[in-house]
């Protein structure tokens, strides 16, 4: 209810799907719903706080 363009301290952390990584990283809140390449294997990480359930019960 309260935009704000510069939210302070807006990061969370992801990590890496590579089962062979694994590593978290911390994105920033504006990068959420985009896809970041991972630091170490440059996989594709999904950032988002859901983590994407596949053939969900809806
Ligand atoms: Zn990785």
């Amino acid at each position: 209810m309260t935009p704000s363009p510069s939210a302070p301290g807006g990061i969370f952390a992801v990590q890496c799907p590579n089962p062979k990584c694994k590593k978290f990283m911390f994105v920033e809140e504006r990068d959420r719903d985009k896809v970041v390449p991972c630091l170490l294997c440059k996989s594709p990480i999904r950032v988002g706080g859901n983590s994407p359930a596949p053939g969900g019960t809806r």
